[in-house]
């Protein structure tokens, strides 16, 4: 067992506060990691403040974070592709039972033995649950480690492993976008991942806002059009004419709202996981034979895919960069929709 410092609630209503945890010695599949980069989900905010306690409740304390990047620092003997000093990533998944028709399937995120990196029973027996990046080190099965491009600032590459492959996957299983025109609703962290490869993949990309001081930043980071969610007026005018629209909101909304702007047989996809239900209108999905999905995260495979992507099309985040010291201030100011647009947090300032 190794001792190693952390951020952690002790409760729903705690703020995250400086602690120690137990890591475990790799085992002969594991990586060891000293952490670099730990981006801030919202995702986080939901598990530390038990938002999601009718799906899956928090056992406390809580050391969050899923989107790290850091650099290995042991191995275990069986461990074939990394090695001491190698800089890797760890997103959602910490484990899996490798063997399972999801897990042969390569969608590790579906398999009913899958290890989250927080918040998830712990196998090894080291802690309750599994305890998450906002922390010194990780010790991760190798099946889950993934290699960074080097070409990439760390910092923006970090909320890659979970916010870009969400919002990647869907896009990529929705088929080939080019030319098709494309929303994506909510501009934070999923929603900015989104923006990026949707322009990336040559679609016509319309953002949704409720921010109208976003609509420039929406512009460059690649929205062809933005359309302020509030006004009836420029809502009305895109009626039935999207393929694909992916809804990354974090909060209670008017899914139906979107529906109606999807054109025949178009399909919106549901990442974002507010705490409450969403009430759908029959008749909006029926008229247009159009689809609702969910997605979530992404396997293993495709996420080491988006990563290369990633580094040969030099794509990462757009961060603000924080010390571990302001993060509840952070989770005030994701709650106002406030941050441009993934906080990251540098793992170097938890030895303060
Ligand atoms: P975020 O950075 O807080 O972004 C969410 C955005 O939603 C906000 O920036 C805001 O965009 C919009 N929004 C917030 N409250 C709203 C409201 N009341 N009405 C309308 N729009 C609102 O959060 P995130 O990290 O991107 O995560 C988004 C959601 O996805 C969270 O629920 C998170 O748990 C979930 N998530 C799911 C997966 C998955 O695998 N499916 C993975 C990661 C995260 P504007 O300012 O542009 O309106
Ligand atoms: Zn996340």
């Amino acid at each position: 067992m190794k001792t190693t410092k952390a951020y952690s609630a002790a409760s729903a209503t705690a703020a995250l506060a400086s602690a120690t945890i137990q890591r475990r010695e790799p085992t002969e599949r594991d990586v060891q990691i000293e952490i670099l980069f730990c981006g801030v989900c919202h995702s986080d905010l939901h598990t530390v403040r038990n938002e999601w306690s009718s799906i899956m409740a928090t056992t406390y304390p809580c050391v969050p974070g899923h989107e790290i990047v850091g650099r290995v620092t042991q191995v275990g003997n069986k461990v074939s592709r990394y090695k001491t000093g190698d800089l890797v990533g760890v997103g959602c998944l910490v484990d899996s039972d490798h063997s399972c028709p999801s897990c042969q399937a390569n969608v590790e995120q579906f398999c009913p033995g899958a290890v989250f990196t927080y918040n998830s029973p712990d196998k090894h027996g080291t802690a309750p649950v599994t305890y998450g990046g906002y922390s010194e080190s990780i010790v991760v099965d190798e099946g889950m480690v993934l290699r960074v491009p080097l070409n990439l600032d760390l910092a923006g590459v970090a909320p890659l492993l979970c916010a870009g492959i969400t919002t990647w996957s869907p896009m990529r299983r929705w088929g080939d976008i080019k030319g098709k025109k494309v929303g994506v609703v909510g501009l934070g962290g999923l929603g900015h991942m989104g923006v990026k490869f949707a322009h990336a993949f040559g679609a016509k990309v319309v953002v949704f806002t409720t921010s109208p001081g976003k609509k420039e930043d929406a512009l460059r980071l690649g929205a062809d059009e933005v359309i302020i969610s509030t006004n009836a007026e420029e809502m009305k005018q895109h009626a039935g004419s999207f393929s694909f629209i992916l809804d990354t909101i974090a909060a209670e909304h008017d899914i139906n709202a979107y529906i109606g702007m999807l054109g025949l047989d178009g399909n919106i996809t549901l990442v974002g996981a507010p705490e409450t239900p969403l009430p759908v209108s029959a008749f909006a999905l029926l008229s247009g034979r159009k689809s609702l999905s969910g997605s979530l995260i992404g396997g293993i495979k495709e996420t080491q895919e988006m990563l290369d992507f990633c580094g040969a099309h030099n794509i990462t985040s757009d961060v603000e960069v924080i010390p571990i010291q302001k993060i509840n201030e952070a989770y005030e100011r994701l709650l106002k929709s406030e941050v441009k647009y993934r906080f990251s947090i540098d793992m170097a300032s938890l030895k303060d």
